[in-house]
């Protein structure tokens, strides 16, 4: 591959998604030659730190993927540290001095990636400095975002007026990194090689969809956060619509952004509109109790959470779209919080006339696209790979395994690429606001009856209600 140049200046460098999931991704890079001599990383955040005492937390973090010091401490000497306060303006003029001096140090061609791993209310601050303090240069200036991308869909476009004063669309990289995982990526390139399968993805032969991110984990020590998030907002509006986006978006006509945003695009504004009504028919919230021992507390039991907290920690789902493709079928959505496993999967199933394209009756195709080690195509639950079934013949594994990355990496490559395929425009994110923002002013106006499941288990009864009226099951229960 070849080298990319830039600066990197990331906001909240002495945090933990910096610490977590960006550093190991850089050094990823490095590893893999993109990232060589010609770049530069400022860390920056309240803290005043050494570059040397900075450079061993990146070292540091690095420890459980690596064990080549040389190499890592080759890595680190890229790193430097400036301590700053988001709201002071001369911090940025510092900021700006260094980003500069190193810009010709590394020869980085005046290119600077501009992330937010930074708590979400200093987002437009941060964005309207670095327009007013003059920090864009005439290399490409490129803006990643992490989530929560606003918390309605009017906050979030107070945010986005805020970002686009300084950054055009094309510009801003928001982060779902869901969006980076391998199979949710090769879903798209699967359906582009393989016909069956995209001529399978409709009505006429697809009964429902389910889509599932699980996690056996509770709220362990994020509990401020999430009293002010919730499994809608922080899992249903972004992560499993972009998923749901990529399964029922029509075949894009080429594998570039362009291409795939128009059909994404398309098919977010023809999600079924929802009226408050239909909220309590089609849409189960649970918060998590006890598990069956006593050992797992209760989520109102949980550190910095209210002891009468209405937060959801589980949300299952039904989704329309109103397209000639998908109308009737629904997709169904599940994610929670202290389920019996942690999982992200795709299910189709499949209905009888699907048998006159050579699909047999009562086919489940299941996309595993968490764990990481086992992202694999299930048909009927069995590894279609090694079970030699030519119901739906998906390319070769070598083929699509070959190049696994973790989902930052990945994403990262395509931010210095410029390339924002991967990524949530604005548009997207817009309709699936409005479609969520139904659902919370819904349940804010009633108060729930919570806890209603146990820790270590599926979630609510209604969750398994909510198919079953339709006469359909979940293909992942417990
Ligand atoms: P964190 O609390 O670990 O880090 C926050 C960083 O911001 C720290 O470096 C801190 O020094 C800095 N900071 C705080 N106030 C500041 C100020 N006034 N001026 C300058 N710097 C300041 O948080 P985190 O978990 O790393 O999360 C950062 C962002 O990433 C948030 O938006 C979060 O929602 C998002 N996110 C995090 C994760 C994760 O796994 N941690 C996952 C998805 C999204």
């Amino acid at each position: 591959a070849a080298e990319k140049k830039a600066v990197f200046i990331i906001f909240g460098g002495s945090g933990d998604l910096a610490h977590r999931k960006l550093y190991p991704a850089l050094y990823g890079l490095y590893k893999a030659g993109i990232l060589k001599e010609h770049f530069a990383v400022i860390g920056t955040a309240r803290r005043a730190w050494s570059d040397n005492y900075y450079r061993g937390t990146v070292v540091t973090s690095l420890l459980d993927i690596d064990d080549d010091q040389e190499k890592m401490q080759a890595f680190a000497k890229h790193f430097f540290y400036q301590s700053h306060d988001v709201t002071d303006s001369d911090h940025y003029i510092a900021l700006k001095k260094l980003a500069s001096k190193l810009d010709d140090q590394f020869e980085t061609d005046q290119n600077r990636i501009y992330y937010m791993a930074i708590a979400p209310r200093f987002f437009g601050t941060v964005a309207e400095h670095i327009n007013s303090e003059g920090l864009k240069t005439s290399g490409y200036n490129r803006l990643v975002i992490e989530k929560p991308f606003g918390r309605s869909y009017d906050s979030a476009c107070e945010l986005n007026g805020s970002l686009t004063k300084t950054f055009s669309e094309n510009e801003i990289y928001r982060m779902d990194h869901y969006l980076g995982k391998q199979m949710v990526q090769q879903l798209t390139r699967i359906r582009l090689k393989n016909k069956t399968f995209e001529k399978s993805l409709n009505n006429k032969y697809v009964s429902n969809v389910q889509v599932t991110l699980s996690e056996s984990l509770g709220v362990e020590d994020r509990g401020g956060y999430y009293e002010t998030a919730g499994v809608l907002r922080d899992m249903i509006q972004n992560h499993i619509m972009q998923i749901i986006g990529a399964v029922a978006m029509d075949e894009p006509a080429k594998l570039d952004s362009e291409s795939i945003h128009e059909v994404k695009r398309e098919v977010f504004a023809s999600l079924k509109d929802l009226t408050p009504d239909e909220v309590d028919k089609n849409f189960v919230r649970g918060q998590y109790g006890e598990d069956i021992t006593g050992k797992q507390k209760a989520y109102r039991d949980e550190d910095n959470v209210d002891a009468n907290s209405d937060i959801e920690t589980f949300v299952a789902g039904k989704v329309e779209f109103d397209s000639e493709r998908w109308g009737g079928v629904p997709f169904y959505v599940r994610s929670g919080k202290r389920m019996p496993a942690k999982s992200s999967r795709i299910d189709i199933v499949y209905n009888d006339a699907a048998e006159e394209i050579g699909i047999r009756p009562n086919t489940t195709v299941t996309i595993l696209i968490e764990p990481e080690d086992g992202s694999y195509i299930l048909v009927n639950g069995i590894d279609y790979l090694e079970s030699n079934q030519d119901i739906i013949k998906f390319p070769e594994k070598e083929d699509y395994f070959d190049h696994a990355r973790e989902a930052y990496e990945s994403l990262m490559i395509d931010i210095l690429d410029g390339n924002q395929i991967h990524f949530t425009m604005w548009d997207e994110l817009q309709n699936a606001w409005k479609y969520v923002d139904i659902i919370r002013q819904k349940w804010d106006s009633e108060t729930p009856d919570f806890p209603n499941y146990e820790s270590n288990t599926m979630g609510p009864d209604a969750a398994s209600e909510l198919l079953e009226k339709d006469g359909n099951s979940w293909v992942w229960a417990d």
